[in-house]
């Protein structure tokens, strides 16, 4: 994507302050960075060509920002390395109406995995019959609100789900039976669902995916489409993808044996890591599709059959490098060993670094910096120790209050895991595109908070 006047503004910033730290040199990692970004005049950087410290202006901090070229160049790279494939994103990552339109309008299908994200879906008119409905609990509004939509497969989880599921559907509804295969992605605990000791799906090993794909087929109203595995999130290597993807095989001829039937689909699930800074594993999306279709065909052929229509569904890869945040800093606490840059959010925008130890680059803007970097510790605004959006990261050192910071690679699992926490408003959403800013969401007001606050 880089051009040859984005390589003179690097070097010409690069020669503007050459001793600065790793993030403040030129280079904007392009795996971590939305695709359009572009060096702006004074500090200052662009993104989908409208300036950071305009958003930051017009909308206030913090603000999730979103380049719309990015979402849609991801879904169109998964579309041309997959042909054929089902591409279904994982709605939870980033659900709104506005990036859910994107997705629609790229031919992508969908998932969701409450009656509020398919509320969001039917909104903005999700064609029904490119949506999945996932979840390990679907209460009963989940299930009708999935059945009234009519959506085209229930990713079913549970023996009660099964047979709830079964007594609701007015007609045959299709289904996936979600298998744990067993396949350990190598990622942080809270987020591998491969692994047998877990709460999500049927245990191959165990026999319950087997006992399950007989409940379902026992079920009149429901119908057998196929089966579906999930091995994990900021999963990068390929093997772990194509080790599942044959024991999902294997089982599926299991179940031709035992049951006389040949299912069509196979869904593969998401998962595809992404880099958060530079230096993490990325994920070779052409190497995956090479060597999990080549798997896939090659297990077909050695069981005689007939090679599944393939969903994968990923939800981090395609807006995850897509956002970014901007924060203002509203005050540098030199500590007697540390010095802390506070800014105006924090875990209630981002809970990653809590909840799994997530790190982050972060980049001053704005104005021209000091020539020499000190490390900082980033923090937020809220009442807990563990406030901390990124640790032992290069500052200049005199970044001061007022100063704007952008966290690169937040359109995933920010917002939507966002909380008001202390009673603090949740961002706005705000995408770009051509010079232009568009609010898809705004910020949370003392209003709304009042509004559901019944006293
Ligand atoms: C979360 C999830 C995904 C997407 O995971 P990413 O890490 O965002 O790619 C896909 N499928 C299922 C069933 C999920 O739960």
């Amino acid at each position: 994507m880089r051009s040859d006047d984005d390589w003179e503004d690097t070097m010409t910033l690069a020669e503007l302050i050459p001793t600065l730290g790793e993030s403040l040199r030129g280079q904007l990692e392009p795996g971590i960075w939305p695709r359009s970004v572009r060096h702006g005049v004074d500090g200052d950087l662009l993104l989908g060509g409208v300036p950071l410290t305009q958003l930051a202006a017009r909308f206030g901090t913090p603000c999730h920002v979103l380049d719309e070229m990015t979402v849609r160049l991801h879904c169109r790279e998964y579309a041309s390395a997959l042909p054929g494939i089902e591409i279904a994103y994982a709605g939870k990552s980033m659900t709104g109406r506005g990036v859910l339109r994107w997705i629609a309008e790229e031919g992508l299908s969908l998932d969701v995995c409450s009656a509020g994200e398919l509320a969001v879906a039917r909104s903005i008119a999700f064609p029904a019959s490119r949506i999945l409905f996932h979840g390990n609990v679907k209460t009963p509004e989940d299930l009708k609100a999935a059945i009234g939509y009519g959506v085209d497969r229930v990713v079913v989880d549970s023996l009660d789900e099964i047979e709830q599921l079964g007594a609701l559907a007015r007609y045959p509804q299709n289904v996936l039976v979600r298998v744990t295969p067993g396949v350990d992605g190598h990622t942080h605990k809270a987020v591998a669902t491969g692994v047998e000791d877990q709460k999500f799906g049927f245990p191959l090993a165990s026999g319950a995916a087997m006992e399950a794909v007989g409940r379902v087929l026992a079920q009149p109203s429901l119908r057998l489409v196929g089966l579906h595995c999930h091995i994990g999130s900021q999963v990068s290597r390929v093997a772990s993808f194509e080790e599942a993807a044959r024991r999902m095989v294997a089982f599926m001829a299991l179940v031709q044996v035992q049951h006389g039937i040949t299912l069509p689909q196979l869904d593969l699930g998401g998962g595809h890591a992404v880099p958060y800074r530079c230096g993490d594993p990325s994920f070779d999306l052409r190497g995956y599709a090479d060597r999990v279709l080549r798997a896939v065909n090659y297990e077909c052929s050695s069981y005689r059959l007939p090679v599944p229509r393939l969903t994968i569904e990923p939800g981090r890869a395609i807006v995850g490098s897509a956002g970014i945040t901007l924060y203002r800093v509203v005050t540098v606490k030199h500590g007697s060993k540390r010095t802390f840059v506070a800014v105006d959010g924090g875990m209630s925008d981002n809970p990653r670094p809590s909840l799994y130890g997530a790190r982050y680059t972060v980049r001053p803007v704005g104005r021209r910096f000091s020539h020499t970097s000190t490390a900082v510790t980033v923090v937020g605004r809220h009442c807990e120790a563990g406030d901390i959006l990124a640790e032992d990261v290069p500052l200049p050192a005199d970044i001061r209050a007022g100063d704007l910071l952008a966290v690169p690679c937040t359109g995933a699992y920010h917002h939507s895991l966002a909380s008001n926490y202390n009673m603090v408003g949740r961002p706005p959403v705000v995408s770009v595109l051509d010079g232009a800013a568009r609010l898809l969401i705004r910020r949370e007001t003392e209003d709304d908070l009042l509004a559901r606050d019944l006293g």
